[in-house]
């Protein structure tokens, strides 16, 4: 059973885990590196590098728990987090729905019929929240979150992720190490640790991936470079065209 820790010993851990952990950025190439090899299409060698880091930010926040023997207490079937807004650039939006274009015919369909009735549910609303300038505006997370719109992938049947295993950086690198209900009583709880710095060593590899495709001559269905300059809200991305 998981031991809920206090504010306190989540700050200990946080700079105990500074002092003993480093980063292996090098298994982040080693992912780029290996598809850059295999004789794939170029969309595969992308979406493959793509699900792969993103494992990978994953497999390190494990290691990094495991350093300092601290236990996720998020439960499946929580989804306060889903309540944020998610930043993401034009080429990860891309992949993204690259990926979920190659999900088996239900799933697909499951997903194309929902984001259809979300964005009929919270079309107007999502245009006022996201009109908010993200890199503006240093409120930008509180204005949108207390709006109460759920993530355009949230089932909020189920609370789970429709697209759990290709979910962006800022969802996977959100964790809670304390007793959960924070999360249900706080728009914004403190106690509460993003790992979102990982996104340096993962945006390193793809971007490094991308560029050697670029100067190779075919980046498949990315617009490279613009593509990773051009950063929206998720729930920008994926409304139906
Ligand atoms: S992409 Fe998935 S995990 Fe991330 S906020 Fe949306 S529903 Fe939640």
């Amino acid at each position: 059973m998981n031991q809920y820790l206090t504010f306190d010993e989540i700050q200990n851990k946080c700079s105990l885990l500074s002092e003993r952990y480093e980063i292996d950025e090098e298994k982040f190439y080693q992912i780029v590196e290996k598809w850059a090899e295999r004789h794939v299409s170029i969309e595969e060698k992308i979406l493959n590098s793509f699900t792969e880091l993103l494992q990978m930010v994953s497999d390190e926040i494990n290691s990094m728990e495991q350093t300092v023997n601290m236990e996720a207490t998020c439960r499946l079937g929580c989804a306060f987090c889903c309540y944020f807004p998610i930043i993401i650039n034009e080429m990860e939006a891309k992949i993204m729905k690259k990926a979920m274009e190659k999900f088996p015919e239900q799933r697909k369909n499951k997903i194309k019929k929902h984001l259809a009735s979300y964005y009929e549910k919270y079309g107007e609303v999502l245009e006022q929240i996201t009109a908010v300038d993200f890199e503006e505006d240093g409120d930008f997370k509180h204005k949108y979150r207390k709006s109460l719109v759920p993530c355009p992938l949230l089932d909020t049947k189920t609370n789970q992720c429709m697209a759990y295993e290709i979910r962006p950086i800022p969802c996977r690198t959100y964790v809670n190490y304390t007793n959960p209900d924070v999360c249900e009583q706080n728009l914004m709880p403190k106690e509460t640790v993003s790992f979102e710095f990982l996104y340096e060593q993962y945006m390193g590899a793809l971007n490094e991936f991308m560029q050697f495709l670029y100067e190779e001559g075919d980046t498949a269905f990315v617009n490279y470079p613009d593509d990773v300059y051009t950063t929206d809200y998720l729930a920008n991305w994926l409304r139906p065209v």
